[in-house]
């Protein structure tokens, strides 16, 4: 360990805890470990290694209060959300637990003996992961990772790394041996470059910005390395006039302004068909006025503070002074990195908050005339990750959900993550898909086995 990294409590801006920063040789010595760890880790028989999981998922489902108090204090999650996030991690768990057990591999037909495949694990991966959901994303990587066989070693974003740490003490104590999952803190500059050039890093899992992945899928190519990234993006909100415009109307903001907007998935252009858009404007401002911001430690809060300060001045220079804010929320004065829900209307195509991720609490509400309209707004932009449809029409839900070029879609809702089901973007927005029935594959090799009958 070299340097420490203050982690501050975005609400309040005091300093939470230092947290030493892992050098590159011990990165190294970390990833060589993990390395030595492989063979009895994969060793472990399906039904043991289930059962480590599971105890795993055990101790982080009895830990869920205090790893959401943590998570308040570290990034500002709202205590509802941040006890969600804890949950996730203990659900991803028991979900892939059942994995281990389940890893068939297929017999099939061929001439003169027979023929079959084994899904083997990688070996180490690297998991590298934003500070917005800092719980969630880890397990979405490290849970099939090592259910599959594999060792992991765990990168969290500078900013939020104590939830991580305190997982990675978890593990221990549910009996996953010490080297086959470690939490490195860190910079990204040094533990995160050293998972892509270690050559015994088999996989990189990387969520964080586009900018930042394709250096990432760069420096991959270099071993030929597999990688899934998930990356920005600028979603599409889309209100048909044949929607249920009041429910629609007041769950825009929830869509939107969830995590204070620091959500890849944030539905961040709401695309309104123009005979309903003065319609929905109305209605959108009681309820963007209403989001209760502030304290993220109170039950009622439903927004918090952004992350930092330098990530506060990134999201208001989307706001100048002469911009063409339709409507405000509210944000508390005094410490914490506080912007309100903002609303831009009527606004321009080019506007960079059109263009750009914002990340923050800000969304721009544009007017579309029809179907093919909304579709095409709707992809232009390089990222492809989320969207919701609004209408109370079936066929145009599904004709619009095809069209939309995004991996995650809900209609007539905001949904996008459920770790069930599998999640990912298009275009920019990534490579590779998590969650769902499949994601254990993405960890493992199909190996083709031929045996001769004569
Ligand atoms: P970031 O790209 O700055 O950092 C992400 C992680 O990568 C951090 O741990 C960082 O330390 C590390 N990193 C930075 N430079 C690196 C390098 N050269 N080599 C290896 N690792 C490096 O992103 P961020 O600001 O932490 O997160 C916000 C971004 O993440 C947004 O663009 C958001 O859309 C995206 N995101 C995407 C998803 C998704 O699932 N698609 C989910 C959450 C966040």
């Amino acid at each position: 360990m070299t340097t420490g990294f203050d982690v501050i409590n975005p609400a309040t801006e005091e300093v939470v805890r230092t947290v030493p920063l892992t050098s590159a040789q011990d990165t190294d010595a970390a990833i060589e470990r993990a390395h030595a760890a492989w063979p009895a880790w994969r060793a472990v028989v399906p039904a043991d290694r289930a059962r480590l999981l599971r105890r795993f998922a055990a101790a982080v489902d009895a830990e869920v209060e205090n790893l959401a108090l943590l998570e308040v204090a570290n990034a500002g999650h709202t205590i509802g959300n941040a006890r969600w996030e804890a949950g996730n991690v203990r659900d991803v768990l028991d979900y892939y637990s059942a994995a281990p057990e389940r890893l068939f591999g297929r017999q099939i037909p061929v001439p003169g003996g027979v023929n079959m495949t084994f899904a083997e694990p990688l070996g180490v991966v690297g998991v590298i992961v934003p500070w917005n959901f800092p719980m969630p994303i880890a397990g979405w990587g490290f849970a099939p990772a090592l259910a599959a066989g594999n060792t992991v070693v765990l990168k969290p974003a500078e900013l939020t790394p104590l939830t991580a740490i305190r997982i990675g003490e978890l593990a221990r104590a549910a009996g996953i041996p010490e080297d086959v999952f470690q939490v490195l803190p860190g910079k990204g500059s040094v533990v995160g470059q050293r998972f892509v050039d270690h050559p015994a890093v088999r996989k990189i899992v990387f969520t964080g910005s586009t900018e930042v992945g394709k250096q990432i899928m760069a420096g991959c190519a270099r071993q030929v390395k597999r990688v899934t990234l998930e990356l920005g993006g600028k979603n599409a909100n889309i209100v048909f006039a044949d929607a249920d415009l009041e429910k629609a109307a007041a769950t825009a903001p929830y869509g939107v302004f969830d995590n204070a907007g620091q959500d890849c998935c944030a539905r961040s252009r709401i695309l309104v068909q123009r005979s309903v858009y003065d319609r929905f404007l109305e209605l959108l401002e009681p309820a963007v006025r209403g989001v209760v911001v502030g304290d993220p430690g109170l039950a009622a809060t439903e927004m918090g503070p952004l992350i930092s300060s330098a990530h506060r001045a990134s999201v208001a220079a989307y706001v100048p002074d002469d911009a063409p804010v339709a409507f405000r929320g509210s944000a508390p004065d005094g410490p914490g990195f506080w912007f309100p829900p903002t609303v831009l209307a009527p606004v321009s195509a080019s506007d960079p908050a059109v263009t750009e991720e914002v990340f923050g609490p800000v969304v721009a509400v544009l007017p579309f005339e029809d179907e093919d309209d909304a579709v095409r707004i709707a992809n232009d932009t390089e990222y492809g990750l989320s969207g919701s449809i609004w209408t109370r029409d079936v066929g145009r839900a599904l004709r619009v959900s095809r069209g939309v070029e995004a991996g995650n879609l809900s209609v007539n809702s905001h949904s996008s993550v459920r770790y069930w089901t599998p999640f990912g973007g298009f275009k920019q927005s990534g490579l590779g898909r998590e969650l769902g029935p499949d994601a254990v594959a993405a960890f493992t090799e199909t190996k083709n086995v031929f045996i001769a009958n004569d």
